[in-house]
């Protein structure tokens, strides 16, 4: 080889745990070079040495096709002194520097070695942690930077001879894949009865057959344990509901494969692809009628949550096993997932039958991951196992903030340069195992990313857990209101960051004169928002339990239009209600949209009490017949009236207007309400941007016709796609917020 010239090459963005040494080995020969390449704290360190054009063809090829795993953010070279070398060579990682590296997500089994488990002469036929440098376990093993096996619980196993050779050889898909592993040398399943004890037999077979025989079976998984049982059976998923204290929030199903989805599901032309991707999420989908499944799976619901198995064990389980799977976080009620066997054996005892076991630590405990299958595009409803904790490109400098979220589906985020890291989902931070978790995911996330935190951001609502913490971290703390902080984080994944029209559709928020807000629209930007218009406030009648019981809502919203309740309203406790709100004594006020859906799902007798968050407003979604027609909010300077809504459904439901007609022309109305003041703020403030958040819009049908309607009238609409429109997402405006103050 004749040495002309050498290049140093800094890779950055998800490079490492995603075959990119490997990659760069490969295509540095492909090109005759000599040289290294190694994985580091910021990335990965390339120094090629070779003819000049020969280096400019790597470089090329470098940029332009890197592994379909990879992220590449930037590419940086500079000249170096010439070297003469044999050959180019993968180097042990570097422990040097500043950690930047990012860090890629766990991955769905792929299908090479889905091939490898399925052949009964392959060495890993049946071996249910097969994995290669394109798929497997990443972020859930690790326990440092840089990505490395030693850094991961892989660490607990050592290689045998046949892994170690795959492992070293450049031409072995497994190549520097550092969770590999055999039969031989990686983890070991077992299947464990409810008090612990080691079942004999074969662990996978006799799971398959607990399940077709109705068993409920805890099985740990990549971020975390599942509860699993057979969805066909619904005495079987009523058990599981019954153990779990879970009454009727829809549980999610993991099907065999796309054509069993097909069965169950109507599918987007994007959702094949997603379903099947690494991330494998799980996809919120309208149910096919008939219903396939239980009707206890997700009762009164017009859609599942459906995902394909995204490990070899899921994998095995299917195919010997029932063809749908009811799997559910095995967790009880609120708490976050269980992730060790003993803490499982524990926290599940008494709802678990069976668990199907492994010696494979979870280091990085993640829910799945979550998406609504919307027309045209998936929208984001929770970010976890699959996305996290890969980070989001804001546009403006973030560094040093860590934001902590609002209160229910909490998920925080740390910013470094430019870039958002949200941590995974913690979920409701309302018992102390949450508030643990919380601390766990910001303090990982911090620690991989070496970020050093100056400035903490947290919603403007003062008795929230976050909020708190938020105080007693010692640091410069900045508040943002909620619905601001919403739509700042759609600005946020879009980096369009000038002013714009913002439709906040939410359940509440805190709004800076003490009302709950969630009905917002705004004239917006980092800097700051104008309240343009919001749902004219009702009172909250029992604060928190107003939630929880949508009858409530509709009591004051029955009164707020001097109708009369009690042909509505059955409740033992509606009068004591009734008289509350005529005493006028203070009483929280809203705004809320989500109180409104509450209040009209119960006049139309779908949902009195919440057994769930948002059961109200998802069985009136899910009772919608479609229909032109619509009622007609009234816009009174900056107030949205309801009366004419809250008039003109008691008038059709006392006329036996079916609730799914009810239901359709009032989905109907909320859209042309957006719409209205949508127009007269592109009018009023020349705005033409038109940005939609707030938890509302996991509403299917809203995500579908507000940004049809608006596209059609020359809005440029913006939606979530990479952070949810939900709390989830909130984390992300708030860091935008404290970028810009
Ligand atoms: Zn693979
Ligand atoms: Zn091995
Ligand atoms: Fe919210």
């Amino acid at each position: 080889m004749r040495v002309l010239a050498g290049k140093e090459i800094r890779v950055t963005g998800i490079v490492q745990g995603v075959g990119f040494r490997p990659f760069v080995h490969g295509l540095a020969r492909a090109c005759r070079l000599g040289g290294d390449v190694s994985n580091d704290p910021r990335g990965v360190r390339i120094r090629v040495f070779g003819a000049p054009d020969a280096i400019d063809r790597f470089l090329q090829k470098l940029a332009a096709s890197p592994p379909p795993r990879a992220m590449v953010a930037r590419i940086e070279t500079k000249e170096i002194r010439p070297e003469r070398r044999d050959g180019f060579e993968i180097l042990p990682s570097r422990a040097d520097g500043k950690p930047v590296a990012a860090i890629a997500p766990d991955a769905a089994i792929c299908p090479a070695c889905r091939r490898e488990m399925a052949n009964p002469s392959d060495r890993r036929f049946g071996y249910p942690f097969t994995n290669c440098t394109l798929c497997g376990p990443r972020y859930s093993i690790l326990e440092r930077i840089p990505y490395d096996r030693a850094n991961t619980a892989m660490r607990d196993f050592a290689m045998c001879a046949d892994c170690q050779r795959e492992y070293l050889s450049p031409e072995d898909r497994r190549h520097h894949a550092q969770a590999n592993c055999c039969p031989r040398c990686g983890p070991r399943l077992w299947l464990a009865d409810a008090g612990g004890k080691t079942l004999a037999g074969d662990p996978v077979e006799a799971s398959a057959r607990a399940l077709s025989e109705g068993r409920i079976l805890a099985v740990k998984g990549l971020g975390g344990f599942h509860l699993a049982c057979d969805a066909s059976n619904d005495a079987a998923v009523r058990r599981l509901r019954e153990r779990k204290d879970r009454e009727e929030k829809p549980f999610a199903v993991m099907a065999r494969d796309v054509e069993t989805v097909r069965r169950l599901v109507l599918l987007p032309p994007y959702a094949e692809r997603l379903l099947a991707s690494p991330e494998a999420p799980i996809l919120i989908a309208r149910k096919r009628r008939p219903a396939l499944l239980a009707e206890s799976v997700a009762p009164g619901n017009n859609s599942y949550g459906v995902m394909l198995p995204y490990t070899p064990l899921h994998a095995l389980l299917l195919e010997r096993g029932p063809a749908c799977l009811v799997m559910t976080s095995g967790n009880r009620a609120d708490e976050p997932i269980a992730a060790e066997n003993g803490e499982a054996l524990e926290r599940l005892q008494g709802i678990a039958d069976l668990f199907l076991l492994h010696d494979r630590r979870i280091t990085v405990r993640q829910d799945d991951s979550v998406l609504l299958a919307a027309k045209g595009r998936p929208v984001m409803v929770r970010r976890s196992r699959g996305y996290a904790p890969a980070g989001i490109e804001t546009g403006a400098d973030v560094d040093g903030v860590a934001a902590y979220g609002a209160m229910l589906k909490n998920a925080p985020a740390v910013g470094r340069g430019s870039t958002l890291f949200p941590g995974r989902h913690v979920g409701d931070l309302g018992n102390a195992r949450a508030l643990e978790m919380f601390l766990e995911v910001l303090g990982h996330l911090k620690e991989i990313l070496g970020v050093r935190v100056r400035r903490v951001a947290c919603d403007l609502h003062p008795d929230y857990p976050s909020t708190r913490l938020a105080e007693e971290s010692g640091l410069e703390v900045v508040r943002v209101q909620h619905h601001h902080a919403h739509l700042l984080s759609l600005m946020a994944e879009s980096r369009l960051h000038e002013p714009a029209i913002g439709v906040a559709l939410d359940g509440t928020g805190y709004g800076p004169d003490g009302a709950l807000w969630g009905g917002e629209i705004f004239a917006f930007d980092p800097h700051g928002f104008e309240r343009k218009y919001h749902l004219a406030y009702v009172p909250l009648p029992g604060g928190e339990r107003a939630v929880q019981e949508p009858w409530r809502m509709a009591l004051a919203y029955l009164k707020q239009c001097g109708l009369d309740w009690r042909p509505w309203i059955r409740e033992e406790r509606a009068p004591e209600v009734a008289a509350l709100i005529e005493s006028r004594v203070p009483m929280f006020r809203t705004s809320s949209m989500g109180r409104l859906f509450d209040a009209v799902s119960s006049l139309c007798g779908l949902c009195h009490v919440a057994g769930h968050e948002a059961q109200a407003p998802m069985a009136l979604e899910g009772a919608l017949e479609g229909t032109p027609d619509a009622y007609a909010f009234g816009i009174e300077g900056e107030e949205i009236c309801a009366d004419g809504v809250i008039r003109s459904v008691v008038r059709d439901r006392e006329q036996g207007v079916p609730a799914g007609i009810v239901s359709g022309r009032f989905h109907n109305a909320v859209v042309e309400m957006v719409l209205a003041c949508a127009r007269r703020l592109r009018e009023e403030e020349g705005l033409n941007r038109l940005f939609l958040s707030g938890g509302v819009f996991m509403n299917r049908y809203l995500c579908d016709r507000i940004p049809e309607r608006a596209t059609r009238e020359g809005f440029e609409v913006l939606t979530h796609s990479l952070l949810p429109p939900n709390d989830g997402g909130i984390a992300a405006g708030q860091a935008l917020y404290a970028a810009f103050h």
